[in-house]
């Protein structure tokens, strides 16, 4: 493309709040086959809220909240923030915790009040040894509607759930149609478990999910389509997706995310909103339709 039409275009993406980072990005963008697309703060707000807690037999929801409250106090994920302030919604007593660790992709464990608590996955279960019963049966239930449930375990037993919700974008189903009609192939990536990731992608017309992967697996996905031949663009918001946007033919970071996957992206939407991918694509097409 003339340098003249690229300075067009990156000035009309500038202009709608689509930061395209050069020609490179922008001539590249116009050749991807495939998108690769986080769920959480790309797809959705990002911002998930407590919306169920279900105690097991022995437990009454006040000590359920409590327990995990005290846990995710000393967390920084966006689930962490959404637990504790749905406890202290619900009126709670906050109490400390103690021996804090976060297991990456799974949860976080700790003591609090002289019991050994964890709160997590059912793959956090699973490592502690810990047989979520009937638990496991309202988890899926509650996943099935797009939740993200939550088993807590106090002193090796199971000790009921939490679960939170995450809204969709209002501008991402439009958009995800718009992709498709524009030929491309959508592929949802997400560290949520599979029934989560189905429950949303069935509500987008998404019909490739890669659920419960670590940002190691998001890489390896990238990877693995470009060794298909394909050209591929991933999309994502945060610390862990950092790699897997670096990793790509071209890399899409929400400008309301982590620095780091502004900092790796070749394309950056500022607002956060699918649409900009669309415009970007269109501008990409346009732009290389010109010097042909
Ligand atoms: P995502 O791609 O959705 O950002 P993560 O890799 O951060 O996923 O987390 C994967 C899963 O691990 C979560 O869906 C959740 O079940 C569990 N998990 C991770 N961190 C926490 C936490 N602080 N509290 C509870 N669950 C957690
Ligand atoms: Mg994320």
């Amino acid at each position: 493309a003339t340098p003249m039409s690229i300075m067009v275009a990156t000035g009309r993406g500038a202009n709608a709040g689509v930061l395209i980072r050069d020609a490179e990005a922008l001539e590249r963008f116009a050749r991807v086959d495939a998108l690769i697309v986080d769920k959480t703060g790309t797809l959705t707000e990002g911002k998930p809220t407590l919306t169920d807690a279900e105690p097991a037999e022995g437990f009454d929801e006040a000590e359920l909240l409590s327990l995990a409250a005290a846990l995710e106090r000393g967390s920084e994920h966006p689930l962490a923030e959404a637990i504790v302030a749905g406890a202290q919604d619900r009126g709670a007593p906050v109490k400390d915790s103690s021996d804090f660790e976060a297991v990456t992709g799974k949860g976080v464990t700790g003591m609090v009040e002289g019991r050994k608590v964890a709160l997590g996955n059912a793959a956090l279960m699973a490592d502690l040894s810990v047989e979520p019963g009937k638990l496991a049966e309202r988890a899926g239930a509650l996943q099935a509607e797009g939740k993200t449930a939550m088993f807590v375990a106090v002193d090796g037993r199971p000790a009921g759930l939490v679960a939170v919700a995450d809204r969709i974008k209002e501008t991402t189903p439009g958009a995800i149609r718009a992709l498709h009609d524009l030929g491309l192939r959508i592929v949802m990536a997400t560290g949520d478990a599979e029934a989560t990731a189905m429950a949303v992608a069935k509500e987008l017309g998404i019909d490739e999910i890669h659920a419960e992967v670590s940002p190691e697996d998001k890489n390896a996905l990238v990877r693995r389509l470009k060794e298909e031949g394909l050209s591929v663009a991933m999309a994502g918001d945060g610390v862990n997706d950092a790699p897997a946007l670096a990793e790509a033919d071209v890399g899409i970071a929400m400008g309301t995310g982590a620095d780091v996957a502004v900092e790796s992206a070749g394309i950056t939407l500022v607002k956060g909103d699918l649409g900009g991918i669309v415009r970007a694509r269109k501008l990409a097409e346009a732009t290389m339709r010109n010097i042909r």
